[in-house]
């Protein structure tokens, strides 16, 4: 059973990590608070479609942490009805699109491996795919100017809709599907 008590966000690189997103989020929409119906919603957009399911991401629900509640976790949820689900519960004054991208990350990138490589891999395309390119790219320029490196994604890159034209982001540049289907 894996999970259950690794919340994640007790490692040594959650400080580090922490600062590179106040640093990209700190001041922007990502950090208004919105009602938990509203994120469910958006993590359902994201874990519903095919590139979270082509990379292999987990069934995911969304819920209110408890009132005393003062951080926001991912973990294997424990109601029978959702065996082998991520349960995210986020925090009151956490709802907000910033810690659902963070959460979603633990969940792709696997809620065992804590803050590292593969978790800011995960969250720059969480974030892509929840708030667009100029978003990811501003994490991932963070985390760069934190000296924090960015772990190889064993995951496509996401697709994501500019305009009407479908494109996806490899390595910082932007191909049209056309040319670049996703397999
Ligand atoms: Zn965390």
């Amino acid at each position: 059973m894996i999970g259950k008590e690794a919340a994640g966000c007790h490692d040594r690189g959650r400080t580090a990590v922490g600062a590179a997103e106040l640093a990209s989020f700190g001041g922007t929409d990502l950090d208004d608070q919105r009602s938990i119906e509203e994120l469910a919603r958006r993590a359902a957009d994201v874990v519903g479609g095919h590139w979270w399911r082509s990379a292999g991401g987990p069934p995911v629900i969304v819920v209110a942490a408890r009132e005393d509640g003062r951080s926001s976790t991912a973990r294997w949820s424990s109601r029978p009805t959702f065996d082998r689900c991520v349960e995210i519960r986020l925090a009151r004054g956490q709802r907000d699109i910033a810690t659902l991208a963070h959460e979603l990350a633990h969940c792709l990138a696997g809620i065992e491996h804590g803050h590292g490589e593969r978790f800011r891999a995960a969250e720059i395309d969480v974030l892509t795919v929840l708030a667009g390119e100029a978003q990811g790219q501003s994490l991932a320029a963070c985390f760069d100017s934190f000296a924090l490196a960015i772990g190889p994604q064993t995951w496509s890159a996401p697709g994501a809709v500019v305009g009407d034209t479908f494109v996806l982001r490899r390595r910082g540049a932007w191909w049209g599907a056309q040319d670049h289907p996703i397999g």
